[in-house]
């Protein structure tokens, strides 16, 4: 056993020794090492660790992150503030929309929202679910009055607000169908042009096509890279390729628009994602660095900042 194990150990010392060897190379390997600030981020659960979050960022060289709150867990914008109030120049308070109120459609949920928003506590609307997951429930027509109503609060406010619309499923065929994808940019991203408008998941996991036509055309749309991580066969149109680089497509679409494109990572503070909450910074790094140097930046912490109305 102990002959027939030697030359196994031998190899794995090997292998080991190729791994050590590499290691350098890696860390040149073009990542972008800079500064990140986090333009998507939530409580869920009743196990969520705000701390836990603010030592991931610490690690990963996160300068800010902005907090909506999930339902879920029962987690409320007063929890938002405190976090604010105890890391003030970490957290970026958000009111709040994946919350009953909204996902039911109560008048007065928005009255608050208008409040709330002119506080001056918060710096960003989010994130509003016009319809979760990809092809899922729909909570808002995309053309709903309501939809506007938080796009005026944001014109008045100044506030930001990030929307999540994914109106695909995997081969398109509910967008075919029903033309949703266009009523909601001809009702809504067009009444909205005085508002500063993020929609979440690379403007709802359009392809670069569609999101440069929409960017072209609403000045005021951003598109934020959140779901990065996720595995890229799970998504109708892909962002980035097998080597976590952008796609050819996506990296000359940010280099044309390289102040409309902000990162997030997307992390609810669960056990589980602040796990997993390097190797998604990870991935968001490994993107970055195929961009030129500035617009890595810009996409990077510079956008957020911008948004944000800091220095
Ligand atoms: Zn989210």
């Amino acid at each position: 056993m102990w002959i027939t194990m030697k030359p196994a150990l031998f190899f794995v010392a090997l292998l080991a020794g190729a791994v050590f060897i590499e290691q350098p190379a890696l860390a040149q390997s073009g990542k972008y090492s800079g500064v990140i600030s986090d333009g998507h981020g939530h409580f869920k659960g009743r196990n969520a660790n705000p701390d836990g979050t603010i030592a991931a960022m610490d690690r990963n060289n996160i300068d800010k992150v902005v907090i909506w709150v999930k339902q879920q867990g029962g987690w409320k914008d007063k929890d938002t503030l405190a976090f604010h109030a105890k890391y003030p120049d970490r957290v970026v308070s958000g009111v709040a929309f994946q919350q009953k109120g909204w996902s039911k459609q109560r008048s007065e949920f928005l009255r608050e929202v208008r409040q709330k928003a002119a506080s001056g506590k918060f710096k960003w609307l989010g994130e509003v679910s016009v319809r979760g997951k990809i092809g899922g429930k729909l909570h808002s027509p995309p053309d709903s009055p309501r939809l506007r109503q938080v796009l005026d609060i944001a014109a008045e406010s100044g506030l930001p607000v990030t929307f999540h619309h994914n109106p695909y499923r995997r081969h398109a065929k509910s967008f075919e169908r029903t033309g949703e994808y266009e009523t909601f940019i001809e009702a809504t991203l067009a009444y909205g042009t005085d508002a500063t408008i993020v929609w979440a998941h690379w403007c709802g996991l359009s392809n670069p096509e569609e999101a440069r036509m929409l960017l072209k055309r609403f000045a005021n749309l951003h598109c934020d890279l959140a779901w990065l991580h996720n595995p890229q066969d799970s998504v109708p149109n892909s962002l980035i390729g097998d080597e976590n680089r952008f796609l050819p497509a996506w990296k000359a679409l940010i280099e044309e628009f390289p102040d409309r494109f902000i990162v997030g990572v997307d992390s609810s503070a669960t056990p589980s994602h602040l796990m997993e909450y390097d190797s998604w910074v990870d991935k968001i790094r490994t993107a970055l660095g195929g961009l030129r140097p500035k617009t890595a930046r810009l996409v990077a912490t510079e956008n957020f900042h911008r948004l944000i109305g800091a220095k």
